[in-house]
C-alpha cells in the first residue's frame, strides 16, 4: 500500500495512530485559515491533552500554499498540515471534499474528525459521515471527554449531554463561538508544523457530482464579519422598513460593529438573509449585542443568547428580549437611535 502522505518537509511524519488523533477540516480564504477553523483546532485540543491534531486543507493554486503556511503556525497544538492540491477542490463542494475526507481517514485512521459548524462544515460532514458509515454529532458547544459532548436542543432552550458510542471516527461539528481562540504568545509562533501533500493517486475518477459551482457572491463591506464581530447591532421588525434600517448601518459604522437582523426583518425585505441571526440564521456570541425593535422570540435568542453583554431597546416593557438583556431601555428606537448617533463620536 502507498504511504499515507508524501512530505514536503524533512521532519518525520507525525504519528496518527495514537488513541486520540484528530483531523480538522479547515476552510481557507485569501491565503489564510478562517477563524472558525482555528476554533475547531481549539476544540480538538480539548478532546485530549496529547491529541495529535492534523489539519486538512484542500484547494488549488498559490493561495492554498499560503494557507498551508498559515495553518502550520496558527496554533501550537497542530502536529501536521495535510494539503490536497487539485482543481477538484477549487471550490468547497461537498462531493469531492467528502471523498477526500474518506480517503484521508482510510490512510490516517483518525479517532475524530472535526469541522466548524458553518456552511462549509455543515455541507461536507454529513456526506463524509455517510461514506464512513458513522453518525455525526452536530453543533457541539462543550467537550467533556473524548466521547462526551454537550450540544443545544430545542432551539437552544435545553442543553443535551451526548455520549458517542459508535465506531471510529467520531465526527463533530463545533460552534466556533464556544471555542474562542486565545491570543497566542509571540514565542508560540515559532512552533511550525510540518506540511505534507495528500497522495491523491487513489482518489480515482470523479464521481458524478450532483452539485455544481456557479458563483460566489459576497457583500463588499468594510465592516467585520457577523460571525466573528466583537460588537453586533441588530434591527428587528420594529425598524418598519429598509430605509429606517439604514440607521442600524450608521450605528454599526460608528461602533465598528457588524449588522444583524431578525428573520421578520429579513422576510420583510429590509436586509438580505445573510444578516439573519438565530436558529435558522447565524449563531453569534459577541462581546456586545445591541438589539433594536427586536421582540426576542426563542428562535432569535437561539442565535445570540451567549453574547457577553446584551443591550435591548424596545417600546414594549414586556418584550421577552428584556429577560436576556443585561441593559434594557423601554423606549422608542426612533428617538433612541438618533440620539445615540448624535452622541457617539465619529470613527
Ligand atoms: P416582532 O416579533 O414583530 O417584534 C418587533 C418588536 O419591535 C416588538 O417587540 C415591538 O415592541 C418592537 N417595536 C416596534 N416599534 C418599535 C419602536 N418604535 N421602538 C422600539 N421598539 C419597537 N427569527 C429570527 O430572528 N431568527 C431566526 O433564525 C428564526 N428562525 C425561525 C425558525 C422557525 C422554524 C420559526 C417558526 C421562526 C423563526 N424565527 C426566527 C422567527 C421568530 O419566531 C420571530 O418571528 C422573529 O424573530 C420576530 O422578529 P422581530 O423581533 O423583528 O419582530
Amino acid at each position: 500500500t502507498l504511504p499515507p502522505f508524501s512530505q514536503s518537509s524533512s521532519s518525520p511524519l507525525t504519528s496518527v495512530s495514537r488513541f486520540v488523533s484528530t483531523l480538522v477540516l479547515a476552510e481557507h480564504e485569501g491565503g489564510s485559515i478562517k477563524a472558525p477553523s482555528v476554533s475547531a483546532v481549539v476544540a480538538a485540543k480539548s478532546l485530549s491533552e496529547d491529541n495529535s491534531i492534523s489539519v486538512l486543507l484542500a484547494g488549488s493554486g498559490s493561495s492554498l500554499q499560503e494557507a498551508a503556511t498559515h495553518a502550520a503556525s496558527c496554533h501550537p497544538s497542530i502536529s501536521q498540515v495535510l494539503v490536497a492540491d487539485s482543481d477538484r477542490f477549487s471550490y468547497p463542494l461537498a462531493e469531492p471534499w467528502a471523498k477526500l475526507v474518506h480517503l484521508v481517514q482510510q490512510k490516517g485512521g483518525f479517532s475524530h474528525i472535526i469541522a466548524a459548524s458553518g456552511s462549509f462544515g455543515k455541507n461536507i460532514l454529513p456526506r463524509a459521515a455517510a461514506l464512513l458509515d458513522v453518525s455525526p454529532i452536530t453543533d457541539v458547544t462543550e467537550i467533556s471527554g473524548s466521547h462526551q459532548f454537550v450540544r443545544p436542543i430545542y432551539a437552544g432552550n435545553a442543553l443535551c449531554s451526548v455520549r458517542y458510542t459508535g465506531a471510529n471516527p467520531c465526527l463533530l461539528t463545533i460552534r466556533s463561538t464556544s471555542f474562542p481562540v486565545p491570543s497566542m504568545p509571540a514565542d508560540s509562533k515559532s512552533n511550525v508544523a510540518p506540511i505534507s501533500q495528500v497522495d491523491l493517486s487513489a482518489f480515482g475518477e470523479d464521481t458524478i457530482c450532483k452539485s455544481r459551482y456557479l458563483k460566489h457572491t459576497s457583500q463588499d463591506s468594510e465592516r467585520p464579519d457577523l460571525g466573528n464581530a466583537r460588537v453586533v447591532v441588530t434591527g428587528g421588525r420594529g425598524l418598519k422598513n429598509a430605509e429606517n434600517f439604514k440607521m442600524m448601518e450608521k450605528l454599526a459604522e460608528k461602533l465598528g460593529a457588524a449588522v444583524g437582523a431578525t428573520r421578520a426583518a429579513v422576510d420583510a425585505g429590509f436586509v438580505p438573509n445573510d444578516l439573519q441571526v438565530g436558529q435558522t440564521g447565524k449563531i453569534v456570541a459577541p462581546e456586545l449585542y445591541m438589539a433594536f425593535g427586536v421582540s426576542g422570540a426563542i428562535q432569535h435568542l437561539a442565535g445570540m443568547r451567549d453574547s457577553k453583554v446584551i443591550v435591548a431597546v424596545n417600546k414594549d416593557a414586556d418584550a421577552p428580549i428584556f429577560q436576556v438583556a443585561d441593559y434594557g431601555l423601554v423606549g422608542d428606537l426612533f428617538e433612541v437611535v438618533p440620539e445615540l448617533l448624535e452622541k457617539l463620536p465619529e470613527k
